[in-house]
């Protein structure tokens, strides 16, 4: 059974594009060019997925999501114009689970999605325990982290921030979900605090820290660890 996701875009090029592309991996695609068409239909039949535009005729992306996670886990991609910035953080603060700005290739989206699905599956599927890229290997069951083979000392502050980005392989964090899950929710501002662990942890991880290859920054909004 091929799974549905639902396509909320009111531009009508973007649309048939992800809808075509969707159709040829296989998914069965539902669209709609409103909220309020959206919202009627995610209430009708719960989709596998929503791939979910910001700006919207009759309102804001941001309460579809809002909407949507008062009752549901189910995934939702945002794809959205470069300059919402500050938007896009109020939807991954909601609990969208990554964003595109457009224009996006219909491969990134689909890597999106994947990673997406993959985070929301259902309870059955096992937590995320080990993260394998390049020379880069890390075990959350053992706490063990590698770079080429060699051990890589952590301190418990690092190894948090680290063990939280493992576990959301893939997927964009954003600032202050980063701070609330490693210091605790009163530090959600406290920016620095990132940026100096950050630093840190490329030093330790990156065979080039200036050029990071594993944890890559999302300006403006937060970070992402590589996952393929
Ligand atoms: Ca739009």
């Amino acid at each position: 059974m091929s799974l549905r996701v639902l396509v909320v875009e009111d531009d009508k090029e973007i649309r048939a594009l992800v809808q075509s592309a969707l159709a040829l991996e296989g998914f069965e695609v539902q669209t709609a060019v409103s909220l309020s068409e959206a919202q009627a239909l995610v209430q009708h039949s719960p989709p596998a997925l929503i791939v979910l535009d910001l700006g919207l005729p009759d309102g804001e992306g941001l309460q579809l999501v809002q909407a949507v996670r008062r009752g549901s886990s189910l995934p939702i991609v945002v794809i959205s114009a470069r300059h919402q910035e500050a938007q896009k953080i109020a939807l991954l603060d909601a609990g969208a689970d990554d964003y595109l700005s457009k224009p996006f290739s219909v491969a990134e989206l689909l890597a999106r999605m994947r990673v997406a699905l993959r985070h929301r599956g259902t309870a059955l599927a096992p937590a995320v325990t080990t993260h394998v890229l390049d020379d880069l290997q890390v075990n959350l069951g053992t706490r063990s982290v590698t770079r080429a083979g060699e051990p890589v000392h952590l301190t418990p502050t690092e190894y948090a921030l680290l063990a939280c980005l493992v576990r959301s392989a893939g997927k964009v964090l954003t600032h202050r979900q980063l701070l609330a899950e490693v210091w605790g929710p009163e530090y959600t501002e406290h920016t620095h605090y990132l940026r100096l662990y950050m630093a840190q942890l490329r030093a330790k991880i990156e065979r080039n820290p200036a050029e990071p290859r594993h944890l890559l920054t999302e300006t403006g909004v937060g970070y992402r660890l590589a996952a393929e």
